[in-house]
């Protein structure tokens, strides 16, 4: 089972557990930086984020991820304001966060003589609640960096739990090397009831209130780190929170090959290949290398749809206008 397919079964077995009603109609993403000093430094594989009291508040803004600049701004629901008094941050980010918060419909703007003026066309919501990160290793036999990012998320606390998922027999050495607040998944994948998840340790909750240690550099006999603020990590929870909204996990495409068959997985639609026997990555593993690669038109499957249908995500929400694909420099 490769990393990839590997995630995306166990991304739709959460996504449908949650829709059956086991948990909380969480959402779902995958593939989310959750780094504050280092950006881009972590990654997580699958973020679960609880959504809180407002989040139908939420849903009715936007279905796109909303810049942390815009949140941040003194741009308020009242009297419109000048966009380029209304911020406190560099010029170009700035119009960056105006231009994207108009166009996904969370600033509306007038015009006075020549200059832009905005404001909130709702205020910002107090949307989500815990927020839960999953480190996928479905063979711990190549844990690769697995130690020292289980040490950085345990460390930094920015998310409220950790989880290692993986296939692998789960042995008290592996235990031992990871640390304990981390909770353990042993992912079972039996036909023909589909995936099952047995906790063999259950994660402890970090202190994502408090101040953060992020290690930045492992050498010999020496960790540099950061020391990440309470207030700094409530900003990077929330831009995390609002990626996983705005992006979720159906971010893949269906490869150009006929041996791509699009199946059902738990109620999703995986680029299942029928040729390797599993989903694949078709930007990675798909192409006329690939021994089985036979061209055809890819499918044409609406994953957006599909989303709005079977989440609580809203695609389109009061008919406000969706986003064309491509143009988001946020998500
Ligand atoms: S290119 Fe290869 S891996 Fe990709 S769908 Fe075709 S046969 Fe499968």
């Amino acid at each position: 089972m490769s990393e990839f397919a590997f995630e995306l079964e166990l991304c739709a077995h959460l996504e449908r557990r949650d829709r059956d009603g086991s948990d909380s109609g969480r959402i779902v993403a995958r593939q989310l930086g959750a780094s504050v000093a280092d950006p881009g430094g972590r990654i997580l594989d699958v973020v679960l984020v609880e959504p809180g009291p407002d989040f139908g508040d939420r849903t009715s803004i936007t279905s796109e991820a909303i810049p942390d600049a815009a949140i941040e701004s003194d741009v308020g629901t009242g009297r419109a304001r000048y966009w380029k008094t209304a911020f406190d941050c560099h010029p170009d980010h700035a119009r960056r966060a105006t231009e994207r918060a108009i166009e996904i419909g969370f600033f509306e703007r007038e015009l006075r003589n020549g200059r832009e003026y905005v404001r909130q066309v709702a205020r910002y919501p107090r949307w989500y609640d815990r927020i839960v990160g999953i480190e996928n290793k479905p063979d711990l036999d190549r844990p690769g960096d697995l130690e020292a990012q289980l040490r950085t998320d345990a460390s930094l606390a920015l998310v409220d739990e950790v989880v290692l998922a993986t296939e692998s027999y789960v042995t008290r050495a592996h235990l031992n090397r990871i640390p304990e607040a981390v909770g353990v998944w042993r992912v079972h994948r039996d036909e023909p009831t589909g995936l099952e998840i047995e906790v063999i340790r259950e994660p402890t909750s970090l202190p994502v209130d408090g101040p953060g240690i992020e290690p930045l550099e492992y050498r010999p006999g020496r960790t540099e780190i950061a020391v990440v603020s309470a207030g700094e990590k409530v900003r990077a929870r929330r831009r995390l929170a609002e990626r996983a909204y705005g992006k979720g996990w159906r971010t893949y495409d269906f490869p150009a090959c006929a041996a791509c068959e699009p199946a059902e997985s738990d109620g999703a639609t995986l680029p299942h290949c029928s040729w390797a026997g599993r989903a694949v990555h078709a930007d990675s593993e798909c192409g006329p290398a690939c021994p089985g690669h036979e061209p055809a038109p890819a499918s044409t499957i609406d994953l957006d749809a599909e989303r709005d249908r079977r989440t609580s995500w809203v695609a389109d929400p009061a008919g406000k206008r969706r986003r064309q694909s491509g143009l988001d420099r946020f998500g």
